[in-house]
């Protein structure tokens, strides 16, 4: 008698081979048989035209703060996941001294776009160290299993107190061999590996750049060398890839000091929409000089959403709407836009609204989209605003204004912001098919006002695998490969993500055929009633973590076998 069975599924196994028809049997917590179970499970799930997956990881998120309130993980846990990583991009909420509490916040907050509101109130602050955090997130049952990962703003600051602030101060010998040691404690105590950040696009709330960017390689390769002392520990690293020599010496030295993995966050920008290769072609080369480099890169478009209740839309900076409607309940402002005359005024100052990021976004028509529902990921430019308009013979401006307004306000338009230079998914494609890369960049828990990217994983099986006309799909045994078993491996976690004897229960049970990925929407559900927006998904029969359902037909079980992961962990034996 087995634990749990899932019987006559299609396997996807997370190795690569080729999807087949088989039994997965589950015993204490771990797989131990995949082929033709003849004993019976005290639990048996029925998968019989049913995709079976390993559970998916998820190594690029940012719910430190949200695993303190939220024992769900949502909305990673909707879309199969069943193990993130979290700690990226340099920010997170330890080491901290007791008086910085809100300075790490309002890097959270800025960077990330989490309510600053939600995270004094959620953010319980019970511990200093690293390992304090990681016992307190540790006593928190959760649905799916957490790495965390030492984050380089935080280690910074505390380490070297206001002049951490500024990323131009440099760190004294002393304090670089502190923030060391206290890296090798965390590493000591389960933390995953190392993060930092080096993008002029991660501010903090006040709009200053965050204390890592301009971190001299001294300090880097100094704390990377604590991974090497311990023998393990991934890295990552946000860069803006301003001077590619300059970089890749930083990312090599990083990588030798380290002796390890270190993942490096790969976009196509519209100003530079080649540099992608260039970054790819590099990698390639120090790959070749031995450095253990990767590139994480998305499945879809990162895209903002734009609407009244999200934090960007085109009119958001109209001085009218700045004083008058920007502080208004969501009710009250759709009413006051209404109104033909601020309807006026507001697309007349829009004219005016050229300048940085929100002047960007506000007057490029041809990249904004209905979104849809399902939503389109990959729209054809005639189905833009700016192609709409045209066709109907209006204003793009006034038919966004328009649009806006739609379903009592809150309608969400697509703004693919990276990764959609040529209108379509082809560059995507030729990344995700390069050996160089792995899946990243879902931001799980992060950017609440204007994405949602957690569900990659689910969109990597409707549109990568089933749906996409516009071009090539990819394979399906090969994208739940990268989305299971590489990217735990790239982690150090050699105990997850395929479906072999001996590995953990983490499984999907998946309607292939049905799994619908629906429209993001805005929900106000964080402490405080703060605001992010969740998607969700249809067609996720099971969930399943060390042999516990979790998910059954999308609705959580209420049981949480999800613990922290406390350091690499080996491959099973034998
Ligand atoms: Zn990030």
């Amino acid at each position: 008698m087995h634990d749990l069975v899932i019987r006559n599924g299609t396997v996807v196994d997370g190795t690569g081979a080729p999807a087949r028809r088989a039994d997965v049997a589950i015993d204490d917590g771990r797989v131990s048989a995949v082929g033709e179970v003849a004993d019976a499970g005290r639990e048996e799930i029925d998968a019989a035209g049913k995709l079976v997956t390993p559970g998916f990881v998820d190594i690029h998120t940012h719910y430190d703060g949200q695993v303190v309130w939220d024992p769900e993980i949502t909305p990673s846990s909707w879309h199969g996941v069943t193990t993130v990583v979290m700690g990226n991009c340099g920010v997170g909420f330890a080491p901290v001294k007791p008086d910085r509490h809100d300075f790490l916040i309002s890097v959270m907050e800025g960077v990330e776009d989490i309510p600053g509101a939600a995270l004094s109130e959620g953010v319980t602050f019970e511990w200093e160290s690293f390992p304090e955090y990681l016992d307190a997130v540790e006593a928190i049952a959760h649905t799916i299993d957490i790495g965390a990962q030492m984050p380089h703003s935080a280690l910074r600051t505390y380490v070297m107190g206001d002049r951490g602030r500024d990323h131009d101060e440099p760190a004294t010998d002393e304090e670089i061999a502190e923030m060391t040691r206290l890296t090798e404690e965390a590493l000591d105590a389960g933390a995953l590996g190392f993060t930092t950040s080096r993008t002029i696009n991660h501010r903090d709330r006040e709009g200053n750049h965050i204390p890592t960017l301009t971190s001299a390689p001294q300090e880097l390769w100094g704390i990377s060398r604590a991974l090497a002392k311990k023998g393990f520990g991934h890295m990552e690293i946000a860069s803006d890839f301003v001077d590619l020599d300059r970089e890749f010496e930083i990312f090599e030295g990083m990588a030798d000091a380290g002796d390890g993995p270190l993942s490096i966050l790969l976009n196509q920008f519209d100003d530079q929409p080649d540099l992608w290769r260039e970054v790819l072609d590099r990698i390639r080369a120090s790959r070749e000089s031995g450095h253990d480099l990767i590139a994480q890169v998305a499945i879809r478009p990162v895209s903002v959403l734009l609407g009244l209740q999200s934090s960007m839309h085109p009119f958001m900076t109209c001085p009218t709407y700045r004083r008058e409607l920007a502080d208004l309940e969501h009710e009250d402002r759709v009413a006051r836009m209404r109104d033909p005359q601020m309807r006026a005024t507001l697309i007349a100052e829009h004219a005016d609204r050229t300048r940085g990021m929100s002047g960007m976004i506000a007057q490029s028509f041809h990249k904004m989209f209905p979104l849809g529902d399902p939503p389109d990921y990959e729209p054809e430019v005639e189905y833009s605003i700016q192609g709409r308009a045209e066709a109907a013979g209006v204003e793009p401006v006034e038919m966004a204004y328009d649009m806006l307004l739609e379903r009592d306000g809150r309608e969400l338009m697509l703004f693919p912001l990276t990764n959609y230079f040529d209108g379509n998914h082809e560059t995507l494609r030729e990344m995700n098919l390069s050996e160089f890369t792995m899946p990243g960049l879902s931001d799980g828990g992060a950017h609440c006002g204007v994405i949602c990217d957690a569900s990659f994983p689910t969109y990597m099986l409707t549109h990568w695998a089933r749906d996409r006309e516009r071009g090539e799909r990819l394979p399906l045994e090969y994208l739940v490969r990268r989305q299971s078993r590489d990217t735990a491996r790239q982690v150090g976690l050699e105990d997850r993500g395929t479906l072999e004897p001996g590995m953990l229960g983490d499984v999907n049970v998946i309607d292939f055929e049905e799994l619908t990925l629906r429209a993001p929407e805005m929900v106000f559900d964080l402490p405080a009633g703060g605001r992010r927006l969740i998607q969700r998904a249809e067609g996720y029969v099971a969930t399943v973590k060390n042999g516990v359902v979790t998910y059954q037909a999308g609705e959580p079980t209420g049981q949480r076998p999800g613990t922290l992961i406390r350091g690499p962990q080996p491959a099973p034996a034998g």
